[in-house]
């Protein structure tokens, strides 16, 4: 079966600008038809880390957030904290980063709430019918909401060729556990050069996995639950992950954590993608590298397999040449795509309806 995906490009005049064409088309792929009367609708997107450029500008969020409750919800802005130590990887600094990229409440007009807490420790364990995982763990205010619209910048990623709104929402969502789980096999390890022997780390671990010995910190991979705790409360930062899951298997692995986020929600989520300044790399990184193919424009559309398809496909055409391939040659960004259609996510079959 096909699914509908909508795009605008990127041609505007006086009276009739981005964000004026940014809400037709929200509302031109059902918007008003998901969002129930005061329904909590958490709009998922990627604040970018701190000397990004390339992320969706505030401007817009607002428009989504002004269209929202102009169909009677109650929109926040959410992310959930990072696995990497950075400037998101608690609510504190997260929130600190969001309003400094400029996601104040006087610009945006709805809150920012972290999705899974001030460390990262609030997540849902949802069930999923995945061939790998039988539960996902998401962050708790996304599981919560009644609605989710997830804005997406669509760019290059060094693990899935492209990170688009599969990204966004498998990866995006999880709690740290769930990232965790998706990025590495194995549990954290400590670099025993630069711990201190401080024992923070084992106060906070839930299982009771960690030990100080000798003034070092050891974990119990037999006894450590995942939870990904203890890397963001190293005051050393010296507990490290392994990333070794490769990036076939972290595509399928986005894709089972997305159908979670999406379990209850297949009625009331919507998914608006920005292909525009599309960076070689993630929005988690400090820089935003010269674009790898030209702007092409906004897409929307309730399916996240075709709306990644769709976009992948454009990007292409613009570049004249597969710019994932080209920046990244080792990733097949397919994977995502088959797999997400093999499990019911959506299909990669499209009808483009230009707005
Ligand atoms: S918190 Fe970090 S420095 Fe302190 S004991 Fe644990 S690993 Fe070592
Ligand atoms: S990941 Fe969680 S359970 Fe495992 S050692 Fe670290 S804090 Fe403990």
């Amino acid at each position: 079966m096909q699914s509908t995906v909508w795009l605008t490009d990127l041609s505007s005049r006086p009276g009739d600008s981005l964000l004026d064409k940014t809400g037709r088309l929200l509302r031109a792929a059902g918007l008003g038809d998901k969002i129930g009367r005061g329904d909590l609708t958490a709009v998922k997107l990627h604040f970018g880390e701190k000397g990004n450029t390339a992320y969706v500008r505030p401007v817009y969020l607002r428009k989504v957030v002004e269209e929202i409750a102009a169909a009677g919800g109650k929109p926040f802005l959410t992310d959930t904290n990072t696995l990497y130590v950075g400037g998101r990887s608690n609510a504190a600094d997260h929130l600190r980063t969001a309003i400094t990229n400029g996601f104040a409440f006087a610009v945006v007009d709805a809150p920012v709430v972290i999705a899974d807490g001030v460390r990262g420790e609030s997540a849902v364990r949802v069930p999923v019918e995945g061939r790998i995982f039988r539960e996902v763990s998401i962050g708790a205010e996304i599981a919560n909401a009644d609605a989710l619209v997830a804005v997406t910048h669509f760019k290059g990623h060094e693990l899935s060729g492209f990170g688009g709104v599969i990204k966004n929402l498998g990866m995006g969502c999880a709690s740290r556990a769930g990232k965790l789980a998706q990025h590495s096999t194995v549990s954290p390890f400590v670099d025993p050069a630069s711990c201190t022997g401080c024992g923070t780390c084992v106060a906070h671990c839930p299982s009771g996995a960690i030990s100080v010995v000798s003034a070092t910190a050891l974990i119990d991979p037999k006894e450590c639950i995942g939870c990904a705790d203890c890397i963001v409360v190293c005051p050393e930062h010296t507990v490290k992950i392994d990333w070794n899951e490769a990036a076939p298997m972290v595509q399928k692995k986005m894709v089972e954590h997305a159908l979670g986020v999406l379990a209850g929600k297949r009625d009331s989520a919507l998914f608006l993608t920005f292909v525009t300044q599309l960076s070689p790399f993630c929005d988690c990184y400090g820089s935003s590298d010269r674009p790898i193919a030209p702007d092409v424009g906004i897409l929307a559309s309730d399916d996240p397999v075709a709306l990644d398809q769709a976009c992948a496909d454009l990007a292409i055409s613009a570049a004249g040449r597969d710019p994932f391939r080209a920046t990244h040659p080792s990733i097949d960004w397919t994977v995502q795509l088959s797999y997400g259609e093999e499990l019911g996510l959506g299909s990669r079959k499209y009808v483009l309806e230009t707005l």
